[in-house]
Protein backbone atom coordinates (compact mmCIF):
# COMPACT_ATOMS: atom_id res chain seq x y z
CA UNK A 1 0.00 0.00 0.00
CA UNK A 2 1.39 3.95 -0.95
CA UNK A 3 0.91 6.14 1.60
CA UNK A 4 -0.81 9.11 0.01
CA UNK A 5 -1.94 11.29 2.64
CA UNK A 6 -1.89 11.29 6.74
CA UNK A 7 -3.38 13.59 8.52
CA UNK A 8 -4.56 13.70 12.83
CA UNK A 9 -8.30 13.89 13.08
CA UNK A 10 -8.71 14.24 16.84
CA UNK A 11 -7.63 13.24 20.05
CA UNK A 12 -10.52 11.90 22.88
CA UNK A 13 -10.53 10.84 25.91
CA UNK A 14 -13.59 8.63 25.61
CA UNK A 15 -14.41 6.42 23.13
CA UNK A 16 -17.99 7.15 22.59
CA UNK A 17 -16.71 10.60 21.01
CA UNK A 18 -14.11 8.97 18.54
CA UNK A 19 -14.65 9.66 14.82
CA UNK A 20 -18.25 8.22 13.86
CA UNK A 21 -17.89 7.81 10.12
CA UNK A 22 -17.12 3.82 9.96
CA UNK A 23 -13.99 4.00 8.46
CA UNK A 24 -12.00 0.86 9.13
CA UNK A 25 -9.46 1.04 12.13
CA UNK A 26 -6.08 0.06 12.93
CA UNK A 27 -4.77 0.37 16.62
CA UNK A 28 -0.99 0.59 18.04
CA UNK A 29 -0.84 -0.03 21.51
CA UNK A 30 2.80 -1.24 23.41
CA UNK A 31 4.72 -0.54 26.69
CA UNK A 32 6.20 3.34 26.85
CA UNK A 33 9.10 3.58 24.85
CA UNK A 34 8.68 0.40 22.80
CA UNK A 35 8.72 2.66 19.69
CA UNK A 36 5.24 3.33 19.13
CA UNK A 37 5.71 6.65 17.53
CA UNK A 38 8.56 6.01 15.35
CA UNK A 39 6.61 2.78 14.29
CA UNK A 40 3.84 5.40 13.18
CA UNK A 41 6.07 7.59 11.65
CA UNK A 42 7.87 5.04 9.25
CA UNK A 43 4.59 3.50 8.21
CA UNK A 44 3.00 6.57 7.26
CA UNK A 45 6.75 8.43 6.16
CA UNK A 46 6.10 11.15 7.69
CA UNK A 47 9.02 12.56 10.03
CA UNK A 48 6.97 13.35 13.03
CA UNK A 49 2.47 12.45 12.48
CA UNK A 50 2.58 10.59 16.15
CA UNK A 51 4.86 13.17 18.06
CA UNK A 52 1.64 16.28 16.69
CA UNK A 53 -0.59 14.33 19.51
CA UNK A 54 1.93 12.77 21.56
CA UNK A 55 3.08 16.53 22.87
CA UNK A 56 2.80 16.14 27.10
CA UNK A 57 -0.51 16.04 28.63
CA UNK A 58 -2.17 14.12 24.76
CA UNK A 59 0.09 10.76 25.46
CA UNK A 60 -3.14 9.64 27.49
CA UNK A 61 -5.49 9.84 25.05
CA UNK A 62 -6.96 7.82 21.81
CA UNK A 63 -5.15 9.79 18.97
CA UNK A 64 -7.28 8.90 14.97
CA UNK A 65 -5.46 10.04 12.08
CA UNK A 66 -6.62 9.00 8.99
CA UNK A 67 -5.17 7.56 6.17
CA UNK A 68 -5.52 7.69 2.28
CA UNK A 69 -8.97 9.43 3.10
CA UNK A 70 -10.07 5.50 4.02
CA UNK A 71 -8.72 4.28 6.69
CA UNK A 72 -7.75 4.96 10.80
CA UNK A 73 -4.85 4.90 12.31
CA UNK A 74 -5.34 4.62 16.18
CA UNK A 75 -2.62 5.55 18.70
CA UNK A 76 -3.31 4.25 22.08
CA UNK A 77 -1.54 5.52 25.01
CA UNK A 78 1.70 3.72 25.95
CA UNK A 79 0.67 1.10 29.36
CA UNK A 80 3.48 0.36 31.58
CA UNK A 81 4.32 3.29 33.53
CA UNK A 82 6.64 1.93 36.54
CA UNK A 83 4.95 4.52 39.11
CA UNK A 84 1.59 4.56 38.57
CA UNK A 85 -0.96 4.20 41.57
CA UNK A 86 -3.81 1.81 41.40
CA UNK A 87 -6.44 3.69 40.93
CA UNK A 88 -5.04 5.25 38.02
CA UNK A 89 -4.01 1.75 36.61
CA UNK A 90 -7.56 0.94 36.75
CA UNK A 91 -8.59 3.89 35.24
CA UNK A 92 -6.63 3.40 32.43
CA UNK A 93 -7.55 0.09 31.98
CA UNK A 94 -11.09 1.06 31.70
CA UNK A 95 -10.36 3.73 29.33
CA UNK A 96 -8.70 0.59 26.82
CA UNK A 97 -10.87 -1.77 27.57
CA UNK A 98 -14.00 0.24 26.54
CA UNK A 99 -12.03 1.55 23.25
CA UNK A 100 -11.38 -2.06 22.66
CA UNK A 101 -15.00 -3.84 23.24
CA UNK A 102 -16.83 -1.12 22.35
CA UNK A 103 -15.09 -0.15 18.95
CA UNK A 104 -16.94 -1.95 16.03
CA UNK A 105 -14.90 -0.63 13.11
CA UNK A 106 -11.37 -1.89 14.62
CA UNK A 107 -10.09 -4.47 12.21
CA UNK A 108 -6.83 -5.26 14.17
CA UNK A 109 -5.24 -3.86 16.60
CA UNK A 110 -0.86 -4.00 16.83
CA UNK A 111 0.34 -5.00 19.90
CA UNK A 112 4.50 -3.69 19.92
CA UNK A 113 7.04 -5.77 22.45
CA UNK A 114 10.23 -4.85 21.69
CA UNK A 115 12.25 -7.43 20.37
CA UNK A 116 15.23 -7.42 23.01
CA UNK A 117 13.81 -8.24 25.72
CA UNK A 118 12.32 -12.12 26.79
CA UNK A 119 8.15 -12.04 26.82
CA UNK A 120 7.22 -9.19 29.84
CA UNK A 121 4.47 -10.48 32.50
CA UNK A 122 2.47 -6.53 31.56
CA UNK A 123 3.17 -7.44 27.63
CA UNK A 124 1.71 -11.25 28.24
CA UNK A 125 -1.25 -9.80 30.32
CA UNK A 126 -2.48 -7.59 27.82
CA UNK A 127 -1.89 -10.24 24.53
CA UNK A 128 -3.86 -12.57 27.05
CA UNK A 129 -6.84 -10.44 28.06
CA UNK A 130 -6.61 -9.37 23.73
CA UNK A 131 -6.95 -13.11 23.01
CA UNK A 132 -9.85 -14.01 25.70
CA UNK A 133 -11.74 -10.83 24.53
CA UNK A 134 -11.84 -12.34 21.23
CA UNK A 135 -10.21 -8.61 19.60
CA UNK A 136 -8.49 -9.44 16.45
CA UNK A 137 -4.45 -8.49 17.02
CA UNK A 138 -1.06 -8.90 15.39
CA UNK A 139 2.33 -8.51 17.42
CA UNK A 140 4.41 -6.16 16.07
CA UNK A 141 8.16 -6.55 17.16
CA UNK A 142 9.89 -3.58 17.33
CA UNK A 143 14.05 -2.24 17.43
CA UNK A 144 14.88 -5.34 15.30
CA UNK A 145 18.28 -3.35 13.90
CA UNK A 146 19.33 -3.87 17.72
CA UNK A 147 20.03 -7.33 17.35
CA UNK A 148 21.96 -10.00 14.94
CA UNK A 149 19.73 -12.34 12.88
CA UNK A 150 20.26 -15.11 14.81
CA UNK A 151 19.41 -13.16 18.05
CA UNK A 152 16.04 -12.51 16.13
CA UNK A 153 15.49 -15.35 15.39
CA UNK A 154 15.89 -17.23 18.82
CA UNK A 155 13.94 -14.31 20.52
CA UNK A 156 11.04 -14.18 18.23
CA UNK A 157 10.90 -18.16 18.51
CA UNK A 158 10.78 -17.73 22.77
CA UNK A 159 7.89 -15.32 22.45
CA UNK A 160 5.85 -17.98 19.79
CA UNK A 161 6.97 -20.62 22.44
CA UNK A 162 5.87 -18.32 25.65
CA UNK A 163 2.62 -17.62 23.68
CA UNK A 164 1.68 -21.23 22.55
CA UNK A 165 1.77 -22.11 26.42
CA UNK A 166 -1.96 -20.48 26.59
CA UNK A 167 -2.97 -20.49 22.98
CA UNK A 168 -3.44 -23.13 20.03
CA UNK A 169 -2.57 -20.63 17.38
CA UNK A 170 -0.15 -17.81 16.65
CA UNK A 171 -1.50 -14.37 15.77
CA UNK A 172 0.06 -12.63 12.67
CA UNK A 173 3.59 -10.99 13.79
CA UNK A 174 5.59 -9.11 12.00
CA UNK A 175 9.48 -7.74 12.86
CA UNK A 176 10.29 -4.38 12.26
CA UNK A 177 13.16 -1.80 12.75
CA UNK A 178 12.15 2.05 12.13
CA UNK A 179 15.50 2.86 12.11
CA UNK A 180 16.40 1.21 9.40
CA UNK A 181 12.66 1.15 7.84
CA UNK A 182 12.32 -2.55 8.26
CA UNK A 183 9.18 -4.69 7.99
CA UNK A 184 7.12 -1.35 7.03
CA UNK A 185 5.71 -3.55 3.86
CA UNK A 186 5.01 -6.29 5.58
CA UNK A 187 2.70 -4.42 8.24
CA UNK A 188 1.09 -1.94 5.45
CA UNK A 189 0.49 -5.04 3.09
CA UNK A 190 -1.69 -6.74 6.02
CA UNK A 191 -3.51 -3.40 6.63
CA UNK A 192 -4.35 -3.43 2.93
CA UNK A 193 -5.45 -6.87 2.75
CA UNK A 194 -7.57 -6.94 5.62
CA UNK A 195 -8.89 -3.57 5.03
CA UNK A 196 -10.19 -5.04 1.69
CA UNK A 197 -12.27 -8.15 3.24
P1 LIG B 1 7.01 5.36 22.15
O1 LIG B 1 7.13 5.92 23.53
O2 LIG B 1 6.56 3.94 22.18
O3 LIG B 1 6.22 6.20 21.19
O4 LIG B 1 8.51 5.25 21.57
P2 LIG B 1 9.36 6.21 20.61
O5 LIG B 1 9.02 5.98 19.19
O6 LIG B 1 9.29 7.61 21.12
O7 LIG B 1 10.82 5.57 20.83
C1 LIG B 1 11.37 5.39 22.11
C2 LIG B 1 12.89 5.33 21.99
O8 LIG B 1 13.25 4.18 21.22
C3 LIG B 1 13.48 6.53 21.25
O9 LIG B 1 14.70 6.85 21.87
C4 LIG B 1 13.67 6.03 19.84
O10 LIG B 1 14.72 6.68 19.16
C5 LIG B 1 14.00 4.56 20.07
N1 LIG B 1 13.56 3.74 18.94
C6 LIG B 1 12.32 3.67 18.42
N2 LIG B 1 12.28 2.82 17.38
C7 LIG B 1 13.52 2.32 17.23
C8 LIG B 1 14.13 1.37 16.32
O11 LIG B 1 13.52 0.81 15.41
N3 LIG B 1 15.45 1.11 16.52
C9 LIG B 1 16.18 1.70 17.49
N4 LIG B 1 17.47 1.36 17.60
N5 LIG B 1 15.66 2.58 18.36
C10 LIG B 1 14.35 2.90 18.23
Amino acid sequence: MKIKSAEFVVSNSEVTKCPKDNLPEYAFIGRSNVGKSSLINMLTDRKSLAKTSGRPGKTQLINHFIINKNWYLVDLPGYGYARVSKSSKQKFQKFITNYFEQRQQLVSAFVLVDIRHKPQPIDLEFIQYMGESGIPFGIIFTKADKLKPKAIERHVEDYCQELLKSWEELPPYFVTSSSKSIGKDEVLAFIAETNEE
